[in-house]
This record gives structure tokens, sequence and C-alpha cells, in this order.
């Protein structure tokens, strides 16, 4: 029966219904108003936050809650099998500092992990296998944001995931499509399967999925603390899925070589952020492991000496995917984890490099491919490092859409931007058996073969794209944005705030404009709708040429700190299934 058919009392009766029943946080992807304020795509993630809040919890607190039944309800992306990196506003101390709890490789991985005859394995067989797995960083990185920076304990900021790991949530379409994207890896392992398929098929749109075991995981953390996770039953049991992956019968995998002594020893660690200016904004970034915060001000180095204001949308665009193209040629050739390999950061940020490589860009026409530059003359630095030997070409591996971002603000002003992720879709697809979460599968995210500055290493944490970032205007917030994306993220970043400084566009709007990735491949990675536009066809004038394989790019979330004192929260209008943006006190 169609509304319209319902009797006049009754229809009135559902309306009422709705108007008074619809809580403050009827989901939205935009919300203004005041007091703290969080994005993330999943509601109940942005509910959990919004408890946490409202429970005088800070924007640290609110971040792990969020994060915690973000494991629940996107647990293809993220959770508690993985690791990320979070940045951190204190505002009380006008001071930013950055948490890498990225995962590392086990004391006994091996340069040759994913090129055992000299030869790169493929993709697919990679990721689904106890190798992929790094030691997972992302429960040390709560319990040391928590401990550090936070004022709630592991027992009350997981309360709220627990229930809805508990309760259960209805799974979504976008979360039946990525079932059905990762059948085949999911069905290679019981325990996996066995949660989210019936009969070989995906559940449908609108099941209720409780994970009880995940609801007992998180209990566990919160009586025994870190240590519960890092040692004892669940340690060993990480330890035995890796390196005898739960496989189904007849089924070969690869096993890992992970030990309790490589959990144990798992240290996150807090690292000043990547600092940069762009048209009076600054911004502040994820640091090496992740290339994030590098390629980003390259990049916005490269463009702000261009006068994009004045000209023609799609010649701004047009130096936007060229200033892209080369700041991705130097990223892959340079960046890897700090410990392991001297970068030349400085020579990578300068301006006076910037402008060396904005000269390459041709204002008419699209360069195929890019070369990496030289900015070891510009590290104006004696103690200059050593340049790595680079096999010619570093291949961009296929590293696609995954992983979750969320932005939480506090009444106070703190901020919090955090990415964190299993890597793949489904990471390595290993259910640890009992603990209702996924494993990672991050060890891909090493270059398989060298000479490169990031082949896999012992120890070692593979090179990341998240870029979780915060930008100052005139020593206040602005905004800080984030998303996920694999190596898209830099690009989803990069473009929403070149659509939101250079463009300017509202951040709703920044966030919804299409978007369209290059990566120093021959062809930009566009979404679908994209092709045959007038947006597109525009930027073929300048020769720009599109990748044939369309797909959704990012999930952007992110919080604008408006002049009057208000804050707006911004998600996906859009993308992966609309996202929820929240804020304490709704401006009306
Ligand atoms: N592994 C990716 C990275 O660290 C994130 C996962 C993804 O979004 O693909 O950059």
């Amino acid at each position: 029966m169609t509304p319209t058919a319902l009797p006049r009392r009754l229809t009135s009766t559902i309306f009422l219904a709705l108007a008074v029943g619809a809580p403050a946080w009827a989901k939205t992807p935009v919300a203004t108003g005041t007091g703290g304020a969080v994005a993330t795509i999943s509601e109940p993630a942005s509910q959990a936050a919004l408890a946490i809040l409202n429970k005088g919890g800070n924007a640290v607190d609110a971040a792990v809650a969020a994060a915690a039944a973000l494991g629940v309800t996107d647990p293809f992306s993220c959770g508690i099998g993985g690791g990320g990196f979070m940045v951190i506003y204190l505002a009380k101390e006008n001071r930013v500092i950055t948490l890498d709890h990225r995962e590392v490789a086990p004391a006994a991985f091996q340069p040759s992990a994913f090129a055992p005859e000299g030869k790169a394995l493929d993709y697919d067989s990679a990721i689904a296998s106890g190798m992929a797995v790094g030691v997972p960083g992302t429960v040390r990185g709560w319990h040391d944001a928590l401990d550090r920076y936070g004022t709630m304990s592991f027992r009350q900021v997981l309360a709220p995931a627990i229930r809805v790991a508990q309760d259960g949530f209805r799974i979504n379409d976008n979360f039946v499509k990525l079932v059905k994207e990762n059948e085949k890896k999911f069905a290679l392992f019981p325990a996996t399967a066995a949660h989210y398929m019936r009969n070989g098929q995906p559940l449908p749109a609108g099941t209720l999925l409780r994970n009880p075991d995940l609801a007992r995981t998180y209990r566990l953390l919160s009586t025994g603390g870190v240590k519960a996770f890092y040692s004892g039953k669940l340690a060993q049991a990480i330890v035995t899925a890796v390196n005898r992956p739960p496989a189904a019968a007849g089924v070969a995998v690869r096993a890992g070589a992970m030990s309790l002594a490589d959990l144990a020893n798992y240290e996150a660690r807090w690292r000043q952020p990547v600092r940069s200016s762009y048209r009076g904004y600054e911004l502040v970034g994820m640091p090496l492991p992740s290339s994030g915060g590098v390629a980003i001000a390259q990049a916005l180095n490269i463009l702000e000496g261009f006068d994009l204001k004045s000209m023609p949308r799609e010649k701004a665009e047009h130096l936007y995917l060229e200033a892209s193209r080369l700041a991705f040629a130097d990223r892959n050739a340079y960046l890897a984890d700090p410990e392991y390999v001297d970068a030349p950061l400085a020579g990578l940020l300068s301006k006076d490099y910037a402008a060396r490589r904005r000269e390459l860009i041709d204002p008419t026409q699209a360069r195929p491919h890019a070369q990496a530059g030289d900015p070891y003359p510009y590290q104006q630095d004696p103690s200059v490092p050593l340049r790595p030997a680079s096999s010619a070409k570093s291949k961009l591996l296929s590293e696609s859409a995954h992983t979750t971002h969320l932005a939480v603000s506090d009444k106070d002003g703190n901020i919090v931007a955090y990415t964190f992720t299993i890597e793949s879709w489904g990471g390595s697809g290993i259910t640890v058996p009992g603990y209702g979460f996924i494993l990672n599968n991050e060890m891909t995210d090493f270059d398989f073969t060298g000479p490169h500055p990031n082949v896999p290493e012992a120890g070692k944490r593979p090179r990341s794209s998240m870029s979780p970032t915060i930008a100052f205007r005139n020593g206040k917030p602005a905004f800080t944005i984030g998303s996920p994306g694999g190596s898209t993220i830099i690009t989803t970043v990069l473009q929403t705030i070149f659509n939101h400084v250079d463009l300017g566009m509202p951040m709703p709007d920044a966030i919804n404009a299409p978007r369209i990735s290059q990566r120093n491949g021959m062809a930009t990675s566009i979404e679908p709708g994209f092709a045959g536009s007038a947006q597109a066809t525009a930027l073929e004038r300048f020769g720009q040429r599109w990748d044939a394989a369309v797909e959704e790019i990012g999930a952007a979330n992110a919080i604008v700190f408006n002049p009057d004192g208000t804050v707006t929260a911004v998600s996906e209008g859009k993308r992966h299934g609309v996202g929820s943006a929240l804020v304490q006190q709704r401006a009306h």
C-alpha cells in the first residue's frame, strides 16, 4: 500500500510519529551545530561517538568508540585485526601529535616473502594467506591514544560497540555487494564464510547481523586491557590462524610465520606530523610510514604556483591531475618506513623543489608518465641521505578502495582524524576462529620485488597512503578531512582540499563532486557516470584519459570549523551507502 492509499488520519499519525520519534541523530550526511561533532560512514559508529561525547568523553574517547563500532558494522574495511594512523589536535596545548599503529612484519619475515623464486606472486593469492598478515596494531593504538590523551577506559568506550555486536545491525546493499565481490576469498575460510554467507551466497540486504564472538572479544579487552590482545589465549589464536590458516579442506593457503613474541613486542609510535602550507592554510598530515602527508603536501606545493582561481575549472583540474602525477612519481620512488629508509623528506617538501617539478607541467597537455625527480639538492642539510637504488619503475600495485576514515571533535576543540584498515576488502579473509574479527593483509602493501625502499623486511611497516589531515588558518582549526581508498586516499584528500580551497566549494559539495584520481598511470581512475560528462569531455581536450574500469572512489569524512564558532560534520552524500554526520547540539 502506498502512503497516499492510507486513510488520511492514519497517514498523518505516521507522519507525526516520524516527526516526534525522529531522534536528533536521524541519519544525515551533513550536520551543523555546537559542541562535539562526528562524521563516519556508519550510523551506529557515529552514534557511538556521540554517546561518548554526551557522557563527557573527549574526542579521543569518542574516536575509539566510533572505531570499535566500525569494526562491527564495517568488518571488511577495518577492525582490531588491522592497524591505522591517528592525527590528534590538543586544543588546550595547541599541539598536533600523530599515532602510528601500522602493522609490522613479523621477526621471521623474509624479503622474498612475496617473490619466493625471485618472481612476484600474483596479488590475489598473496592477499589470501597467512603470509600477508602483519602484526595488528589497532588495539595497541586505541590503548595508547586513550592512555595518553583520552579520559575513559576500554570498558567505557567499547560499550556502545559491544551493544551493536550483541544486538546486531541491518546490513545494507553496500555490505552485500562487498561480500559478493569477495565470495571466492571468503569461501576459502569457513569461519568467515559462516559469518557472512548462507549456502554460498551473501546474506541478503536487511538481514540483522549479530557478531557475538566479537562482542566477547571486546568484553575481553574491556576487562583484560591491551594485554588481553597481545598475550594469552587471543594472541595464541591469532598466531595459530596466521601460521596454520583455517582454510577449507583441500585448499592450500600460504602460511605466515608470526610468533607470540611478535605480538608481545608490538609497539605503536608517536610521531611528529608532516607540516606544509597552502594558500594561507597550515596543513598537518600523517608522516611516514604513510606516504599520505608527504604526497599531498608536495602536490599542493606544486599547485600553489598556479593562479587556479583565475582559470576555467577544467584547466585547474588538468593541473590538479598533473601535480598529483608528479607527486606520485616521487612517492613511489622514495617513500617507505622511516625506521628502515632515510627518505629525502626535506627536499620532497621544499617549495623550491616543487617549483622545479612544476616546470614539468604542460598547462595544455597531459603527460603520459612522470619520472621521479631529484629532491636531494633541496635537502638543505649537510647530511644528505644516500640515494636509494630503485628498480627502473615502481609498479603501482592495485590497491583499490577499502579502509575507513572518521573525524571527531569535542566541545573543547580537540580533534581526531583517524584512518584505519585491514587493507583489502575483507583483509586476508582469515577470521580468527571464535573471536569474530578478520586479520589484515597489510604485508601486501610492500613492493613485492626490489631493489626498492618499500621491500619486505622483518620488523618493517609497509608504506601506506592513509592521510588523516587537519587544516588550520590563522592558527585555528579550519577543517579536517580523510578518506579510505588505498592509494586513491591521497588523491581524494588532495582533490577535496582543491575543490574546497581553490574551486570554492562548500565541504559537502567538495566531497560529493566526482572524484578523478591520477597516480602516475597512463589513465586516470574515475567513478561510474563520469565518462561522457561535460566535465570529462572538457578535460579530454587537455589529453586526459580515463581508466576503463570504473569504481566508486573513497568515502571521505570531514568536519569544518566555521568562523561563527559552529561546526559542520560532513560525510558522503552518495557514496558507500551514505554516511552519518552528527553534532551534539544541532543548529536549527
Ligand atoms: N593498505 C592501504 C594503505 O595503507 C589502505 C587500504 C586501502 O584503503 O586500500 O594505504
